[in-house]
C-alpha cells in the first residue's frame, strides 16, 4: 500500500552534511501494524516525516496504491495530509488553549471551508464525541490538555489522528513519554483500531517490549530498513535478531 524506493536524504547545516537515508526500501501492506526500531538518531522520525509527505526525499520516490506521492503539488499533498494520513507524536502537540474537543476538531475545521464547516459541523462534533469515548475521555471534552495526564494527551491525539478516517496512522514514538502502564494502554488502543477499522500503521518506536503488539518489526541502520523476517539466501550471513 505504501512503499518507499531507494530513499536518500541528507540534512545540511552551513558545512556539516549528515546522511540519515542511505538507499532505503520499505513496503508497508495493507491493514498491517508495522513497527520501526531503531537507535535514537538513526532516521526514524525523517522516515515517517518523508511516508507521510511531512517532508521530501533528496532522491527516490514514494507510493500509495502505486501512485507517486513523494512529488505532488501542495494542494493535493494537503489533501492527502488531512484524509489520507493520521499523525500521532511523543509530545502529542495539542493545543493548550483549546479543549479536547476542539482539539479533536481541528483536522476537520482545516479540512473544510467556512461554508462546509457550518453545514456539517454537527456531525463531525458527535464524531469527535465519540472517538473521544471510544479512547477512554467521554468525561474529559470540556477539559484542556493541561489538566490531563500524559496517557489521557495521547488518547486524545489518537482521537484528533482518526477523525478523518485516515487509511494510514504513523505514529513517531507514540509511547516515548509515558510511563508502561499508559504505553502498553495506547498500544491496545492502535491495535484495537487496526483490527476493527483496518487502519494501517506504522509505528516508530525504541520500546521493544510494545513492538510484540504489532504485526511486523523492521530496524533501521545505517540508513536503511532491515526486515529480519524476510526469509534470507543461503548466501547471506546469518544475522541476530536484536528485537
Ligand atoms: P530518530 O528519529 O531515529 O532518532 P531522526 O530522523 O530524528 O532520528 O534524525 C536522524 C539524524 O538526522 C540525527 O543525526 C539528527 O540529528 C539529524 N537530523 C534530524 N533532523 C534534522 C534537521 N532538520 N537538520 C539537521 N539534522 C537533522
Ligand atoms: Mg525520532
Amino acid at each position: 500500500m505504501l512503499k518507499a524506493e531507494n530513499l536518500q536524504k541528507t540534512y545540511r547545516r552551513h558545512a556539516v552534511q549528515v546522511q540519515v537515508l542511505n538507499d532505503l526500501n520499505l513496503e508497508v501492506r495493507t491493514g498491517e501494524f508495522l513497527s520501526i526500531v531503531g537507535a535514537s538518531g538513526s532516521g526514524k522520525s525523517t522516515l515517517l516525516h518523508l511516508l507521510g509527505t511531512l517532508d521530501a526525499p533528496d532522491r527516490g520516490r514514494i507510493f500509495l496504491d502505486g501512485k507517486r506521492i513523494d512529488d505532488l503539488p501542495a494542494r493535493e499533498r494537503d489533501w492527502l495530509r488531512n484524509r489520507t494520513f493520521g499523525y500521532i507524536f511523543q509530545f502529542y502537540h495539542l493545543l493548550p488553549e483549546l479543549n479536547m474537543l476542539d482539539n479533536v476538531l481541528m483536522p476537520a475545521y482545516i479540512g473544510h471551508s467556512l461554508l462546509n464547516w457550518w453545514q456539517t459541523r454537527r456531525q463531525w462534533r458527535r464524531r469527535a464525541e465519540e472517538l473521544l469515548k471510544k479512547v477512554g475521555l467521554a468525561h474529559r471534552i470540556k477539559h484542556r490538555p493541561r489538566e490531563l495526564s500524559g496517557g489521557e494527551m495521547q488518547r486524545t491525539a489518537i482521537a484528533r489522528a482518526l477523525l478523518m478516517n485516515p487509511r494510514v496512522l504513523l505514529a513517531d514514538e507514540p509511547t516515548g513519554n509515558l510511563d508502561v502502564e499508559s504505553g502498553g494502554e495506547i498500544v491496545r488502543i492502535l491495535r484495537d483500531v487496526n483490527r476493527a477499522e483496518g487502519v494501517t500503521i506504522v509505528m516508530v518506536t525504541h520500546n521493544t517490549e510494545i513492538v510484540s503488539a504489532t504485526d511486523r518489526v523492521v530496524r533501521m541502520v545505517n540508513g536503511v530498513v532491515i526486515d529480519d523476517t524476510q526469509p534470507k539466501q543461503p548466501w547471506q550471513q546469518p544475522r541476530l535478531a536484536a528485537v
